[in-house]
């Protein structure tokens, strides 16, 4: 008995090889003074210098070391050496296997700013700092393996009462031991705390958190804003059939708060990170109902989309990744009754079939969005499109070919299925056979020319469900409704 035991723990034990911990402390000021992090950790053999990473470079973002501060009067024994082009950080201590010393992360630039949102943030009555940039690991970690494993252990220390303290691990939790993957897990989180308001649900006994801060102009109430991710995310587990996420939460924050319309617009940025979703966003009189909703519908699909379902070749498979996430925003609104037929209808010709053909970008071969994705914005929406517009064709060849008993939906959750259980990662030819054991037919020639060499596809000419037809409008082609056809297209 004992013996089975001792091999069911090993697997378990040999997980934490890489332990470390970290004490961050609360002082008034934070402004001024910074988030101090304590970092203790015991080496494999007694050194008297030690190399951790702090990334320089973060989404985007560079010369993060300029947000790290180092002080030696706060460090006696230890002194420091940058090499931010390596993103290391040596530091000098006495000789032995016990290394500790401390830093401060203060927010390096100056507010207003509408587009920042991947540096610290740290105020007196709030702070949000990207896992990267809070914590840095010894360099050995990182080339422990190819997506290396930690076990951290954070203690909040002396943070009042109502300054919450909260992530995508816990909430409210002042002692946490984190166990995770580096780069995915531990380091692709956000870490927040002060005045951020908290709200709670759960689906089918998991819990969800809704962290958000700051006064919402035009009708973002907390309640507007927590029921809608409700809505979002029950379609969604509902869609996949899938309700294994243990803890997840979704973290809304204000970048600049403006209640004239000085600012002409909106600049949202949403990301998908482990065990939730957060978003950085302007707070002005353009808040718009709707695009908090579609940004919500999208960014949580890619919870399955990108993170479960994950990409072989990142921007190659973006065709899929954004597409199919794009397209599924649509349907699922449509199917939990967020928007109607109508409004489906137009919103795909608009923001999907118009956005696209008037698109100067849109016959771009695929290779070319690999290397254009970040520079060129007509660029970077091509695969969104192209990819949406596949789907929708997909969609109806699998509807037509099953006589309206399969659809999309299946090939997707099928998708699902495949690479959870068998580790695989999403490659064009993984997706074509699947297709194939749908249509009973090779679409390679069809997504060839179309998805990877950037020709329109013909809409007029392909062949779509009952109800359905294409026509030129201004030489664009619009999606047509000759009849009702909702209970088809979402196969009830
Ligand atoms: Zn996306």
């Amino acid at each position: 008995m004992k013996r089975i035991l001792l091999l069911l723990l090993l697997p378990l034990g040999a997980f934490s090889q890489n332990k470390i911990s970290y004490k961050v402390y609360y002082e008034e000021q934070l402004a001024n003074n910074g988030l101090k992090v304590e970092v203790s950790f015991i080496a494999k053999k007694a050194a008297d210098s030690t190399v951790f990473h702090y990334s320089n470079h973060v989404w985007g973002q560079d010369s993060l070391f300029k947000s790290l501060v180092l002080s030696e009067r706060e460090n006696p024994s230890v002194s420091f050496k940058k090499n931010p082009e390596k993103d290391e950080l040596i530091v000098y201590h006495p000789k032995g296997k016990k290394v500790l010393f401390s830093y401060r992360i203060k927010q390096d630039y100056k507010e207003p700013d509408y587009y920042i949102v991947s540096r610290p943030r740290v105020n007196d009555t709030f702070f949000y700092v990207l896992g990267q940039s809070l914590f840095m690991v010894p360099k050995a970690f990182t080339e422990s393996a190819e997506e290396p494993d930690i076990t951290a252990t954070i203690n909040w220390i002396g943070f009042p009462e109502n300054f919450k303290i909260h992530n995508m691990y816990a909430s409210q939790q002042k002692k946490q031991v984190i166990k995770d993957d580096l780069w995915t897990g531990f380091y692709n989180v956000l870490y927040v705390g002060g005045d951020y308001r908290i709200y709670n649900f759960s689906v089918k006994e998991k819990p969800v958190y809704f962290a958000v801060r700051g006064n919402w102009l035009n009708e973002y109430t907390d309640e507007f804003l927590s029921s809608n991710l409700q809505k979002a995310i029950l379609s969604q587990r509902d869609f996949w059939n899938d309700y294994n996420q243990p803890y997840f939460t979704f973290i809304l924050s204000p970048t600049v708060t403006q209640s004239d319309s000085l600012f002409k617009g909106s600049s949202i940025t949403g990301s998908s990170v482990r065990n939730g979703f957060m978003m950085m966003a302007t707070n002005n009189p353009f808040n718009s109902q709707n695009s908090y909703k579609y940004i919500l519908f999208h960014e949580l699909m890619h919870d399955w989309i990108g993170q479960r379902i994950r990409n072989k070749h990142e921007e190659l498979n973006y065709w899929f990744s954004e597409g199919f996430t794009d397209y599924y925003t649509y349907k699922n609104r449509l199917r939990v009754k967020d928007i109607s037929y109508d409004e489906w209808l137009n919103s795909f010709n608009k923001e999907v079939i118009e956005k696209h053909w008037s698109n100067p970008e849109r016959n771009i071969p695929n290779y070319k969005i690999k290397d254009d994705f970040w520079k060129s914005r007509n660029v970077e929406k091509v695969p969104y499109r192209r990819g949406a517009i596949f789907a929708f064709w997909l969609d109806n060849q699998i509807l037509l070919k099953s006589n309206y008993t399969k659809s999309l939906d299946d090939l997707m959750r099928e998708l699902l299925k495949k690479c959870v259980a068998e580790h695989v990662l999403l490659t064009d030819e993984l997706f074509l056979e699947l297709a194939t054991n749908y249509l009973d037919e090779d679409i390679s020639y069809f997504f060839q020319k179309h998805i990877l060499n950037g020709e329109d596809i013909d809409l007029l000419k392909e062949k779509w469900i009952e109800g359905f037809q294409f026509q030129f409008q201004d030489e664009i082609p619009q999606l047509q409704m000759i009849n009702n056809n909702e209970e088809k297209y979402l196969v009830r």
